[in-house]
């Protein structure tokens, strides 16, 4: 078994093929973003010394379930759509992550999304899997009730695939609060005479009124505000006056800027798909987000300037903070990129080529496993309240949200510290690390 060096980078990792992903016989296209989050997973079991047994579990999702489903549409014609759920591991606990409705919806995506799931879910201690899942869907061509009864078909496709106990599904790119519900509503009708309340256990992120979790919605982007509090004094960047540059304004990234201006940061630009807009005295996130919501995007908002991509990339911040799709930092957007920390927001945000020249301009990047990891957890706590039947405060939802990110940023740079890596491998590392005691402990069946 190869092990890694000191200093050794995730994106030195990325640039090797894995001996693990030849016994398996992977693609080798290096822009195949499975392949680029296999290779960081590998190297940091390689790091720890996880027995090979391990590790070729780990490279490859348990189930991976595929269906098309027909949907009527307003005109009175069906179109049949492509579902996923990939169902990574469930070493520590029941499958869990969302799903997404987007028309790049690819099985090599999900199965990515998946596997950062479980390392998410370890790294922040919390007793889940990883899953994820999607249908490859444009919403923004749906009226409601297409949508709806996209939800309502895709739910009753995987629902003999999942359970309150085996695979919990949550939001995602595309999908809400709204779609939670109607996917609840639609699992307790298919589940009829049995448990119903298993409906409201079997998915998370649900409307508060439909036992949702107080401070669910902007828990991903509380929990980046909480990990960038904890991590960045260490890197000599205080919270209080630092600025900031955000890529996409959707549900994260609108709650990480506002979270991030009321501890007293600055906001300098934003991008989303209408546009790019910028202000070196500050963005109101407040402003903007209300803004956004009336209008679709950050485009036209009054309190700023529009620019070009070039420019935004290139504003000169203390954090940029990548929260709209994966693989959007290319080779070229890295080189314009003028920031001492990236905080991913969004899961694989850079293509491995855009990751290197990150490194190598010294960029400290703080992983998406555990920068987004708040979402999952506060899906967590949605759960335990839906299964004994109580209800959070918002302050004890914040307060327990806090102390898990926290706990998961000094996991990280404790294993940095350890093992001489850089903080995507050492997350990695603090994940993977509690997957082997369990795997040490269970065995392998028989
Ligand atoms: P969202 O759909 O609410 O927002 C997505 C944002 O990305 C929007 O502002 C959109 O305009 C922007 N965007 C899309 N295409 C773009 C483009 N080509 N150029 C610039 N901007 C573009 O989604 P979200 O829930 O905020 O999720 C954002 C990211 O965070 C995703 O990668 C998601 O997987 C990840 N994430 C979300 C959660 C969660 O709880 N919502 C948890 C963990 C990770």
């Amino acid at each position: 078994m190869s092990t890694a060096t000191e200093n050794q980078s995730s994106a030195e990792l990325n640039g090797k093929h894995h001996p693990i992903c030849d016994e398996l016989g992977f693609p080798t296209d290096p822009d195949n973003l499975y392949l680029q989050t296999v290779e960081v997973m590998l190297g940091a079991c390689d790091l720890l010394g996880l027995q090979h047994r391990v590790q070729i579990i780990l490279a490859q999702p348990k189930n991976e379930i595929m269906v098309h489903f027909p949907v009527r549409m307003d005109d009175g014609h069906h179109k049949l759509f492509k579902g996923y759920r990939i169902q990574h591991n469930n070493a520590l606990g029941p499958y869990k992550g969302g799903f997404r409705f987007h028309p790049d919806v690819h099985l090599d995506d999900v199965k990515s999304l998946a596997l950062l799931m479980t390392m998410k879910c370890a790294l922040v201690r919390i007793p889940f899997g990883g899953g994820k899942g999607g249908v490859k869907v444009n919403t923004r061509e749906l009226s409601e009730g297409e949508l709806q009864r996209v939800t309502r078909r895709y739910c009753s496709a995987i629902a003999n695939e999942i359970g309150p106990d085996y695979d919990i599904p949550a939001p995602d790119v595309g999908t809400n609060a709204q779609i939670m519900a109607w996917f609840a509503d639609t699992y307790m009708m298919s589940n009829e005479g049995k448990d119903a309340n298993d409906g409201i256990r079997v998915v998370t992120g649900k409307p508060v009124e439909f036992g949702g979790s107080l401070g669910r919605e902007k828990a991903t982007g509380q929990g980046v505000a909480d990990v960038l509090a904890e991590m960045l004094p260490g890197i000599g960047i205080p919270v209080q006056g630092m600025t900031a540059s955000l890529l996409g304004f959707g549900n994260v990234n609108s709650w990480a800027g506002r979270i991030l201006q009321d501890m007293g940061a600055k906001t300098t630009a934003v991008a989303d798909h209408t546009g790019f807009i910028r202000n070196e005295n500050g963005i109101d996130c407040n402003a903007l987000a209300k803004h956004a919501e009336a209008t679709g995007g950050v485009k036209g908002f009054a309190g700023a300037d529009d620019c070009t991509e070039e420019d935004f990339y290139r504003t000169k911040v203390d954090v940029f903070i990548p929260g709209a799709l994966e693989q959007m930092i290319t080779p070229q957007r890295a080189e314009w990129l003028d920031c001492k920390v990236m905080a991913e927001a969004a899961n694989a945000p850079s293509t491995p080529g855009g990751d290197r020249i990150l490194v190598a301009k010294g960029v400290e990047i703080i992983p998406a496993i555990l920068a987004n990891a708040g979402g999952v957890t506060v899906s967590y706590f949605e759960w335990l309240q839906n299964k004994s039947s109580v209800v959070w405060s918002a302050e004890q939802v914040d307060r327990e949200l806090n102390r898990h990110m926290v706990l998961a940023a000094r996991r990280t740079l404790k294993f940095r510290n350890e093992y001489k890596c850089d903080l995507r491998t050492a997350a990695f590392a603090a994940a993977l690390d509690h997957i082997g005691d369990v795997y040490k402990v269970r065995g392998i069946f028989p």
